[in-house]
This record gives C-alpha cells, structure tokens and sequence, in this order.
C-alpha cells in the first residue's frame, strides 16, 4: 500500500497490473498522478547514503553510532527515508529477503549504480499537512454548558449500557455539536 502511495505511475496502470491485466496507455487523465503529476527529484546522493549504510551494517555488526554513515542522514526525515528506500525495492537497487524479518540488502543492481555514480530520480513525498484546529476541533467556538450536559448524558448512557464512555460516543464531535443546533433553538417543538 506504501508503494501504491509513493507511486508516480497512473493509478489505473498499476491496480491493474496488480489484477495482472496490462492495459496499454501510460495515462488515464482520471487519477490524481494524472491530473497533478507527482513532483519527481534528483535522489542520487540520498540513494548512495541510503545504500552506503545498508552495506556498512552488513559489513560490520556494529552499534549504530559506531557506523561511519552514522548521522549522515540527519537532514532527511524518517519518513522520507522509507519513502526513498521503498522506491528502490521495485526498482532492483534494494533487495528483501524472503524470510518474515524482511531484512535489507544493496543488490548487484544497487552497487552497480552506487560504484558507476548513478542517477536517481525518485517521487517526492506527498506531505499532507492538517491544521491544529481541523485535526482537534478544539479551538472552534462552543457552547460549554451544552457540552457539559451532552457529557453528562454520554456519561449516564455508558452507565446504562455498561460500557465505557468512549463507547457511547466517540469524544471527537463534542465540541463541534453543540457549536449550533441543526435546525434552530426550539424547532423540535414546532
Ligand atoms: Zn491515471
């Protein structure tokens, strides 16, 4: 699923690849890589430390911060280490083992590129940024009292229930519900 994410290619190419059908165009002009192509950049130097280290860990069992690449990528996030690092699994410069640990190695493919200096031209990763106020809906103006009684009874329906309070309702909408009533103060009654 990572993969599909970090991937530049047409969605619609590669899901159905992945039924394996082979359909014959390169573009959709219906997914997002389509209508927004991803914005691609030169990885080489990321893709040689990234190999580097893998290799030095191989070669040597040593701690982490004995490691000469140790803090070499401290300009990089972690994530766009695994991002980086997924890219080149499919690519053949990366190789996996079969076994459930799924540990890392540089193939031939990997140290071939590393040695002949390479190009590495790898996606972007998407960072999709959530304000504070939209992802905790804390800071929205609320009316405290309603909120207090909507507790209250969340409160006295998990005692009836039997269980907890987060199983009555999740404490995500609470400030948000009581900002204003749907239909008007009182048009229940009418
Ligand atoms: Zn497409």
């Amino acid at each position: 699923m990572a993969d599909y994410a970090d991937s530049h290619q047409c969605r619609r190419k590669e899901l159905l690849a992945w039924f394996g059908e082979d359909w014959p165009h390169l573009f959709c002009g219906a997914c997002d890589n389509c209508e927004a192509p991803r914005e691609r950049f030169d990885a080489t130097v990321e893709a040689q430390k990234l190999s580097s280290c893998i290799i030095r860990i191989h070669q040597h069992d040593l701690g982490h911060a004995n490691l000469t690449t140790y803090g070499i990528g401290a300009n990089t996030s972690a994530n766009e280490w695994m991002s980086i690092g997924r890219q080149l699994i499919p690519s053949g410069h990366i190789a996996t083992s079969d076994d459930r640990w799924q540990t890392v190695s540089v193939s031939a493919r990997g140290r071939e590129a590393l040695t002949a200096r390479r190009t590495f031209l790898l996606t972007r990763l998407l960072v999709v940024t959530v304000s504070k106020a939209d992802s905790k809906g804390q800071e929205l103006a609320h009316d405290e009292g309603l909120f207090q009684a909507l507790r209250a009874l969340r409160k006295a329906e998990a005692d009836t229930w039997a269980c907890t309070v987060h199983g009555v309702w999740r404490r995500g909408p609470f400030p948000v519900l009581p900002h204003t009533p749907p239909f008007g103060a009182g048009a229940h009654l009418r």
